[in-house]
């Protein structure tokens, strides 16, 4: 395995569980900080990742959203995961914003209970801190967010422990099919994310940007989005009164500190959701670019000897246990779990 973001560790881990023996290869050291996967906001949001995601994204989506609460208990570390839903509210003149979304859910999401509409009382329920400031909105029942960044240590620690051979800081040169920098392997996995570039040229950036805050006057329960035509922002609670605002999808590969448009932006975008957030300190700017392919849906590459899994874009966590099924199941020559599977094609590279 090379490569040991998100897409790399739990792919890692699903192997060992089949049996094999594993290697992992990475760049970076074990708590991932230098990945994309440690940049992310965490949210497991299928639902709302509809905004403007395709509809498998939704499906498969669903599916790995039921896989991670058994993958986090297995760890050896406590990961924080919740699972109480997210409320998604517009102001009223981006009600159409809302309404698009709405539209946009899968056949069966509110007949089903897995999309919800919600008027001002019902929000003021969900979130108190909300009440009077928005008159509609969307609860999506069933979705998730977890810590992203206590999750890739912990991940780290499970290989080691499970029997892996975990290599941080190591650089690697050369992916090849059964090869990796001259060792051979019966199989290798290519996870490097962004960094696989030069093999697969269609791959490419995309900057995202978000910051994390301490607000001791916002005490929201859930991750909320507020739609906006040019400035819609998540916000996801951390602990200690934490919360991530996120986050901006430039068309750049520059992974540059944070710009001071983008901050204005998400900012102003937070205090227009919650003005608590005025007094609200500011802990971290993040920047990374998301790996994605041209029409932004992640793949499972094949060849003998080779497999890569690669664009994830805005959807690394919330997809890496389907990826995983997948891959794993491919490695065997079994037939991959399901009828809503991620995009298998053969490796032209
Ligand atoms: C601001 C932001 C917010 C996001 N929020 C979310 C979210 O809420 N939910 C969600 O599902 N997704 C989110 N994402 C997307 C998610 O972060 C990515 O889809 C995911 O991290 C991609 O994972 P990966 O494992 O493919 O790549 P990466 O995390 O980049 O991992 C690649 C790994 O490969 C290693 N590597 C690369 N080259 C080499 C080499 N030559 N030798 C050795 N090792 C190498 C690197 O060190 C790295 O550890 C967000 C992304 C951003 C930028």
């Amino acid at each position: 395995m090379v490569g040991a973001g998100v897409a790399g560790r739990v792919l890692a881990l699903r192997l060992l569980d089949d049996g094999w023996s594993v290697t992992v290869f990475d760049r970076g050291e074990p708590d991932g900080r230098h990945s994309c996967s440690w940049a992310a906001a965490g949210m497991i949001a299928p639902n709302c990742e509809r905004e403007a995601a395709e509809p498998e994204i939704e499906r498969m989506g669903l599916v790995a959203l039921d896989r991670w609460p058994a993958i986090l208990a297995a760890l050896d570390a406590p990961v924080r995961f919740r699972q109480d839903g997210s409320l998604v509210v517009a102001h009223p003149r981006d009600r159409q914003e809302l309404l698009r979304l709405r539209g946009r859910l899968r056949d069966g999401a509110l007949a089903d209970g897995t999309a919800r509409d919600v008027d001002a009382a019902a929000i003021a329920e969900l979130e108190p801190e909300l009440e009077r400031r928005f008159a509609h909105g969307l609860y999506m029942t069933r979705e998730a967010y977890l810590d992203n960044r206590q999750a890739l240590p912990a991940l780290a620690s499970a290989l080691t422990s499970r029997g892996a051979d975990v290599r941080f800081r190591t650089p690697v040169q050369a992916v090849r099919p059964h090869e990796v920098d001259g060792e051979r392997f019966d199989l290798v996995f290519d996870c490097r994310g962004l960094e696989a570039q030069p093999e697969l040229p269609r791959l490419r950036g995309v900057r995202g940007e978000l910051l994390v805050v301490m607000a001791p006057d916002v005490h929201l329960r859930r991750s909320v989005r507020m739609m906006h035509p040019r400035y819609p922002i998540y916000i996801v609670p951390r602990d200690d009164q934490g919360y991530i605002i996120g986050a901006t999808a430039i068309e750049s590969e520059d992974a540059g500190p944070v710009s001071v448009r983008g901050a204005m932006e998400l900012l102003s975008a937070a205090y227009a959701l919650h003005p608590g957030f005025a007094e609200a300190r500011i802990l971290h700017l993040v920047t990374h670019c998301r790996p994605a392919f041209p029409d932004n849906r992640p793949r499972i590459l094949t060849r003998p000897g080779l497999m890569r899994i690669n664009g994830l874009y805005r959807h690394g966590w919330l997809l890496a246990p389907v990826f995983a099924e997948t891959a794993a199941a491919l490695a065997q020559d079994r037939t991959p779990p399901g009828p809503v599977g991620p995009l298998v094609e053969e490796d032209a590279a």
